[in-house]
């Protein structure tokens, strides 16, 4: 039974090479999936269009987790951290006018995720290189090339490999 499982594990690993993986966006609509389902318990909805939802909801995470198109799906996932940061800034202001909130907190978690995913993908098709929207670091701990998107001004980059922080002009 055990060596069943660990031959089950070890299928998932490698069924998931080159894959996207789960992201915020993913959790995200996980969450949102769960809380409908928690809604449509309360109110003992008859609607199918409410199970519908649940189920397309489920449906697209999945969807994304085992994509390949990593560069699509990381897009997606920045789309929905910048328009999370709009509705948290938007509801910070109305508590305290004119207060400056950073963002980098949730860049560096969208980067982090981005080059875990690229990492993932390695063995698969996906060649590391620089181009018009990106540009490639090296971490000045371990030497682990970075990418990053192009134009976002100074970001702080996390190293996939070993966690060090530095700033770059992207
Ligand atoms: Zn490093």
């Amino acid at each position: 039974m055990r060596n069943f499982f660990q031959r089950l594990s070890e299928g998932y690993r490698r069924f998931m090479v080159g894959r996207y993986g789960s992201d915020q966006l993913s959790r995200f609509l996980m969450f949102l999936s769960v809380v409908m389902l928690i809604l449509n318990m309360i109110f003992r909805s008859r609607t199918p269009i409410f199970y519908f939802l649940v189920w397309a909801l489920i449906v697209y995470s999945y969807f994304r987790m085992f994509s390949k198109n990593i560069e699509k799906r990381y897009n997606e996932n920045t789309r929905y951290l910048q328009l999370k940061e709009k509705v948290m800034n938007w509801f910070r202001n109305r508590r305290s006018s004119g207060k400056y909130y950073n963002s980098s907190a949730s860049n560096r978690d969208s980067y982090q995720n981005y080059n875990q995913a690229y990492h993932n993908a390695q063995s698969g098709s996906h060649t590391m290189r620089s181009d018009r929207e990106h540009r490639i670091f090296r971490c000045p701990s371990c030497d682990q090339r970075v990418r990053v998107p192009r134009g976002r001004g100074k970001i702080e980059i996390t190293c996939p490999r070993c966690g060090q922080t530095f700033v770059k002009r992207s």
